[in-house]
């Protein structure tokens, strides 16, 4: 038979003596630990939607779906599948949009439904091809970052011009019935569609 080393008794003495790690939760409150990564938590006024946090995503927990026809872009956030490693936080480019709480720590639940956050974001859509641009969110915020350098585009005058309404939806955001032409440079239109525009009347 072996006996347990001298070091190991110690280790075992100073285990008996010591007060536990762990806590008796849900007996006991729990207090997670400094830097704890929880449950993520969105701040759907500074998300802008852009889907970045979907591309860094490793389980795929984070996904887009795009309705051109409603203009509207739905984020689905699955908490079941997370593995809260912090890399949408952490890439989020409003730094913002989405934060790991360092408190909430128990999702389990029965019903699948309530670990999963639904936001909607209004698109921005070609007016020719009805390819989706983005959300009108991002574009406000890359306007907001780039200040006046945004609006060496066509595109991001056609939306400043919606919160300045210098011209008439009419004149900027009008039906495109007979192929493009050179009027259309001042449309709503992807940047596929603005080129060819560009090409053939410029
Ligand atoms: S913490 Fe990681 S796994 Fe969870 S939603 Fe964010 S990127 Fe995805
Ligand atoms: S990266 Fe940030 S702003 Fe973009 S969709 Fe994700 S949470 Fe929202």
């Amino acid at each position: 038979m072996k006996y347990p080393k001298l070091r190991e008794l110690k280790e075992a003495v100073i285990s008996l003596l010591t007060p536990a790690y762990t806590t008796k939760y849900p007996y006991a409150e729990h207090i997670p630990f400094e830097g704890f990564r929880g449950r993520p938590v969105v701040d759907d006024l500074n998300c802008v939607g852009c889907e970045t946090c979907a591309n860094v995503c490793p389980p795929n927990a984070i996904t887009f779906t795009d309705d051109p026809e409603k203009k509207i872009r739905t984020i689905r956030r699955d908490y079941g599948k997370c593995i809260f490693c912090g890399q949408c936080e952490e890439h989020c480019i409003t730094r913002k949009g989405v934060k790991l709480s360092d408190k909430i720590f128990d999702i389990a639940d029965t019903d699948r439904s309530r670990n999963v956050d639904i936001q909607q974001k209004e698109l921005l859509v070609c007016n020719n091809c009805g390819a989706v641009i983005t959300t009108k969110e991002h574009l406000r915020f890359i306007h907001k970052k780039l200040g006046p350098k945004a609006y060496s585009s066509v595109l991001n005058l056609n939306v400043l011009n919606e919160k300045l309404r210098l011209a008439e939806d009419q004149d900027i955001d009008v039906e495109i019935v007979d192929n493009l032409k050179r009027k259309d440079m001042f449309n709503i239109l992807c940047p596929n569609c603005l080129r060819l525009v560009l090409i053939k009347y410029l």
